[in-house]
């Protein structure tokens, strides 16, 4: 088999309590995966696997659970919605053929959705939109799609409209029959509506439009799914999930509208892991997404990023509430994979050829320092964290040994919670976490060299000089060796690369030192006196050196910012921006609302969103995402304390790292 046109690859995302948890209840309940319907507010869902997430009510892991539809196989990732686990979101997204994007038709299209359809957008992932919750009192379908057009798309296409509305909701109606269409003139505007959104795009259909040729629903149907495909248009559907209304049309769309996936067993092996989970008795289980070939039971496979192989003992099918040992794993398809021990997320089986390139929603803007409540626990809690750094690479976890501090990035607050109840639930651990930091960055002010001859106390000998120039914004570290092999061996210049990025983990100011490129000018070993270990240590006092040269800028965590509140607080809103640092275009007032957009640092404005809340009485809003880090001087920045001894301190600096690898 080539093309596995009865599998579906999908995932629902949205905002966190738009109500994907319990859509994902009734179809696995429609499909007939589970008997009762379980709910989130009673901490019954089936999806909700975390003790975690059963307490708070929120999905916090993506949970893959499969079922069946019509003739088809439909795997369903369930992502977690709240933004501080957004690292999640986007690693389902890589995997997914297919979403089905949530928005309540009370709330309305939030920040959060917004950031969500950008990415879904720039994957160019086929897309569903349900507009959930019309029973709800304030519910509206037509403000819900009016916003959808305006801030998201206006390639978004009902292909149904709703049967009253609020307490009176009652269901859905489909645009394609004809019979009801002749007799309902909402259902037949629809259908236009359809018809205009295809001709706009497809010539063929604007050819028969405009002759006059009937246009009948099968023929438009088949028109319309290839754009679906291409995520070209969005068709949209309604509901009230917490009802079961409209989810069994969603189900249909998903098999009509969304593709299956491409890839064949018989291509090589290649595949991604997309999510780990610890199992009491299998350890790690590795959620793997196969683009080529096949997986079975005791084949041996290659990780190929890390150029290791590992046996796989067990390949099953996770359903609601049960597993199927399956044994085999087809191209196109997902399994939970056993046996991989060392697996981390993000490692690629067999070879990368077929696996699409990341995508990066999120980064971690704010380090906050972990502490056992019992000093005893000090190397468990290390441990744990290291664990649930392989897990979710975002953590970053950062184990400073001299100081005995323990560090993690995260992206909110509501990541410090669920956190600290898993290293509770998981590993019996209690912590406390001190107070988030802005996680600032530094860059070389302008270009210069590194010098360092590590000749003295013998026996060593290490000389290098490197040239060092600033980057563009967002660049990162380029690095390049322009250094003879007869100068200095390929192995020392091997070492050397692989020190820099290490040496520049910590700058001036104790950050992370980047968007800047490092060439290695010159470099020399002795015969005799160079021991392999001498350019570790070498590097760190060449490129410190450096910096002390160059001399570097701090860089500061920008967000773009929309704020929406009451006309008459405009005012107040705009000196606080002010105050705040804020750059940002003419606000504007809109039938009594007042509007502005920018960028603000995430330094000043951390909790703005609260305050502004309380200030307006609920009815301000700030919507942010990241935009980047930007120059920052440095009085209104931070350093950090260096950890470490710095190789600046030179007699020191060798005395320290002799001893530890002499200790290792
Ligand atoms: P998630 O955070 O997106 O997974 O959303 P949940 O499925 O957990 O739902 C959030 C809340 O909205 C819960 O209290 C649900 O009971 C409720 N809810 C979900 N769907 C509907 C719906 O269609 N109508 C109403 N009235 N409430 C709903």
């Amino acid at each position: 088999m080539t093309i596995k046109r009865n599998l579906r690859n999908i995932g629902i995302v949205a905002h966190v309590d738009a109500g994907k948890t319990t859509i994902t209840e009734h179809m696995l309940y429609a499909s007939g995966q589970i008997r009762s319907l379980g709910r989130v507010d009673e901490g019954t869902a089936h999806t909700d696997w975390l003790e975690v997430e059963r307490e708070r009510g929120i999905s916090v892991r993506a949970a893959a659970t499969v079922f069946p539809w019509k003739d088809c196989t439909v795997n369903l990732i369930d992502t977690p919605g709240h933004v501080d686990f957004s690292s999640e979101v986007e690693r389902a997204l890589r995997v997914l053929d297919g979403a089905i994007l949530v928005i309540s038709a009370v709330e309305g299209v939030q920040a959060h959705t917004e950031t969500l359809w950008r990415a879904l957008k720039e994957m160019k992932i086929p897309t569903l939109i349900f507009i959930n919750k019309l029973d709800r009192i304030g519910a509206s379908a037509e403000r819900t799609l009016d916003e959808i057009h305006k801030v998201l798309t206006p390639a978004a296409v009902p292909v149904q409209v709703p049967i009253g509305e609020e307490s009176r909701f009652a269901g859905v109606s489909g645009i394609w029959d004809e019979e009801q269409r002749a007799g309902d003139e909402r259902l037949a505007r629809a259908y236009e509506a359809v018809i205009d959104k295809l001709a706009e795009r497809d010539d063929e259909v604007l050819e028969r439009y405009v002759q006059g040729a009937l246009l009948l629903a099968p023929y438009i149907r088949d028109r319309f799914v290839p754009f679906v495909h291409r995520a070209e248009l969005v068709p949209v559907l309604y509901g009230s999930a917490i009802q079961g209304i409209g989810v069994r049309e969603l189900m249909d769309a998903v098999v009509e509208f969304l593709p299956a996936p491409s890839g064949t067993d018989e291509s090589p092996l290649s595949g991604v892991v997309f999510k780990l989970e610890r199992h009491q008795s299998m350890g790690r289980v590795a959620y793997v997404r196969l683009y080529g070939g096949q997986l079975k039971n005791r084949d041996t496979v290659l990780i190929a990023n890390r150029g290791k192989t590992e046996k796989v003992t067990q390949i099953r099918k996770m359903h609601a509430r049960h597993y199927e040992d399956t044994g085999l794993l087809y191209a196109g398809d997902i399994a939970a994979v056993c046996g991989l021990n060392d697996i981390r997320i993000g490692d690629i089986l067999g070879s990368a050829a077929a696996v699409p390139p990341e995508h990066r929603l999120s980064v971690p803007l704010l380090t906050v320092r972990v502490e056992p409540d019992n000093d005893a626990d000090y190397p468990r809690l290390a441990a744990a964290l290291q664990e649930l750094s392989d897990e979710d690479p975002l953590l970053d976890f950062q184990w400073m040994q001299n100081e005995r501090e323990l560090h993690v990035k995260v992206m909110g607050t509501i990541q410090l919670e669920v956190l600290s109840s898993l290293l509770l639930s998981r590993f019996g651990l209690t912590a406390s976490f001190g107070k988030p930091a802005v996680i600032y960055k530094e860059t070389p002010t302008r270009a210069g060299e590194g010098f360092v001859a590590y000749t003295m106390p013998k026996p060593c000998w290490a000389v290098l000089r490197f040239h060092i120039e600033p980057g563009e914004r967002g660049s990162g570290l380029v690095y390049e060796s322009r250094v003879r092999a007869e100068d200095l061996l390929p192995s020392y210049q091997n070492e050397v690369e692989r020190r820099v990025p290490e040496a520049l983990k910590q700058g001036l100011y104790g950050w992370e030192v980047t968007d800047l490129k490092v060439t290695l000018i010159y470099g020399e070993h002795h015969v005799y006196h160079t021991h392999p270990l001498d350019f570790v240590v070498a590097t760190p006092m060449g490129i410190m050196d450096g910096l002390a040269n160059t001399g570097t800028t701090l860089l500061e965590p920008m967000l773009q910012f929309r704020i929406s509140a009451p006309e008459d607080m405009g005012g107040r809103i705009l000196s606080d921006l002010v105050q705040m640092r804020a750059n940002f275009d003419n606000p504007a007032v809109v039938s009594g609302r007042f509007y502005v957009e920018g960028t603000i640092p995430v330094a000043t404005s951390l909790d703005y969103p609260v305050k502004l809340g309380a200030l307006s009485g609920g009815r301000g809003t700030m919507t942010t995402r990241f935009a980047g880090y930007r120059e920052c001087p440095l009085e209104l920045g931070a350093t950090r304390p260096r950890s470490g001894v710095n190789p600046l301190d030179r007699s020191k600096y060798i005395l320290s790292v002799r001893n530890a690898i002499s200790r290792e």
